[in-house]
Order: structure tokens, then C-alpha cells, then sequence
């Protein structure tokens, strides 16, 4: 059992950019084993404010890990296992809509799984449940990051389909015009998919703060990496920012009149 020291009722998951938060205060690095194997690195648990914050870098500190080798079931379940109630997961994505520009951020209610080999549930029997997918991201959190983002003047766009592929390779120009003219997904990245998921499991609050880098292959806009580092650059303190602006006004438990994830095994168990 963990000690109450380390426990934690927001949890971040940095994503590409963001391998650490310079605004948490007392920080106490700990291993939490779980039965799925090791999270991705140590977890970061400090405060903001008066707010019990745990920080993981989705991909290692170093970014050593790569989106279709993470150990998801493991991050999730490390982060229930410290308290976490609430989950604003940050990641860089591609763009598959001109108005959604690199430097914007998107809040996506919605997603579309193209990932092929994943571990997607923690319920491989004999307790046996069906989650309800049909809002993955919690509606609460999700507000809180839009309306925040705007009051602070940054672009967030409140709406938006993450389509989730496999990767670690990019689309091609057939597979993006497909995700964009058919499936009318509006962003694209390679982790939402199954960290949404299990996160919905854990009966968490889970949403996603995504930073748009670059318009998708299907623009035929040739980017350098060096213009979506210094695009990735800019929005980090954007993200950090806002991230930590929504944190602090967050109770340390969600209103079940707001949102229903902390029920979502209520109707789901067989
Ligand atoms: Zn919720």
C-alpha cells in the first residue's frame, strides 16, 4: 500500500515536448509496480498549489519508448493505484483540416481506432465487462481545458475525431486522404488509443490536450523537423500553462452531476 504521501488526484501524461513540469513543488519521484509490468518511467509526485499531482512521461524521460511499445495498461493502472481521479493527457498530433493549424491545440470528444496490437482492456476474464465508448473523453475535463484555453487567449478548438494509428510510421497520402474524406477524422496521432480506453476502465476522468505540429501528409506541405520542433517548442508552454491553470480549480473528486466516468463499470460488468 502506498503511502498517502504518494498519492496524487491529478495525473498528467506528458506526451512528446512535455517530459516534465517545472511547476510541481515537492517532488518525490516513486516506481509503482503493477501486475501488467513497468509504466513507462518513474512517476512524479508533487503539488500544485494545493492540488496532489502525479506526472508520467508517456514516452520515458528520454523518449526512448515508442507509441506502439508502451506499456498502457501498466501507466493506467499505476495511476489508479496512486488515487489519480482526474487524467489531462497532453500529446503533438497531425492536422487533417486546414482550419486546425499547426500551434492550435484540439480537445477531440471523439476518436477512431486504426492501431493494430495493442492491449486493450483490463478485463481479460473471467470478469468479463463491456465500457460503453460512445463519449470516451469526460465531457467535465474536457470543458474545463476549452474554456480555460480560451480565456487565456490560446486557439483551442473544443471539438475533433483523433484517429489513432498504429505507427511508429506515418500515413501514407491514400491512408490520410482516407482518414480525412471518408472516416472525417480531424486530427492524427499514434497513443489515444488504448490510454483513452483504459482510462475509461479505471473509471477515471480522462482528456486529451492535443498540439497540433503539422497539417497531415494528404496536404503535400513539406515540413522540416525543424519547424515542428520550434512549432512544439512554443506550444509546450502553452500546454504547461494551460494545464496548469485547469488543475487549479479542479476539486480533488469530479461531480458525478458532471460527467459519468467514475460509474462507467456500473452498466458494463456481466
Ligand atoms: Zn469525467
Amino acid at each position: 500500500m502506498l503511502e498517502q504521501k504518494e498519492r496524487a488526484s491529478v495525473a498528467i501524461i506528458g506526451g512528446s515536448g512535455i517530459y516534465d513540469l517545472s511547476y510541481i513543488s515537492d517532488v518525490k519521484e516513486i516506481k509503482v509496480y503493477t501486475p501488467y509490468g513497468s509504466p513507462s518511467d518513474l512517476i512524479s509526485v508533487g503539488r500544485m498549489g494545493n492540488v496532489k499531482v502525479a506526472f508520467l512521461p508517456r514516452h520515458g524521460k528520454n523518449h526512448r519508448i515508442p507509441p506502439h511499445m508502451i506499456n498502457y495498461r501498466a501507466n493506467i493502472w499505476a495511476l489508479k493505484e496512486l488515487g489519480v481521479k482526474w487524467v489531462i493527457s497532453v500529446s503533438a498530433v497531425g492536422s487533417l483540416r486546414m482550419d486546425y493549424k499547426p500551434g492550435d491545440f484540439v480537445v477531440p470528444d471523439q476518436f477512431i481506432d486504426m492501431t493494430k496490437k495493442r492491449e486493450y482492456t483490463f478485463f481479460d476474464g473471467p470478469v468479463v465487462a463491456h465500457v460503453s465508448m460512445a463519449d470516451p473523453f469526460c465531457n467535465s475535463l474536457r470543458k474545463r481545458l476549452i474554456e480555460k484555453g480560451n480565456s487565456l487567449g490560446i486557439v483551442v478548438h473544443g471539438q475533433g475525431t483523433y484517429i489513432c494509428i498504429e505507427g511508429p510510421r506515418f500515413s501514407t497520402r491514400a491512408e490520410s486522404r482516407v482518414w480525412k474524406d471518408s472516416f472525417k477524422a480531424d486530427i492524427i496521432g499514434m497513443t489515444a488509443v488504448p490510454e483513452v480506453n483504459l482510462a475509461c476502465e479505471a473509471q477515471m476522468c480522462y482528456a486529451t490536450l492535443a498540439m497540433v505540429t503539422d497539417y497531415d501528409v494528404f496536404a503535400d506541405i513539406p515540413v522540416t523537423a525543424e519547424e515542428v520542433t520550434q512549432v512544439m517548442k512554443r506550444n509546450t508552454e502553452n500546454a504547461k500553462k494551460l494545464v496548469m491553470e485547469v488543475i487549479k480549480d479542479l476539486p480533488e473528486s469530479p461531480n458525478r452531476e458532471d460527467c459519468s466516468c467514475c460509474s462507467s463499470l456500473e452498466n458494463a460488468l456481466l
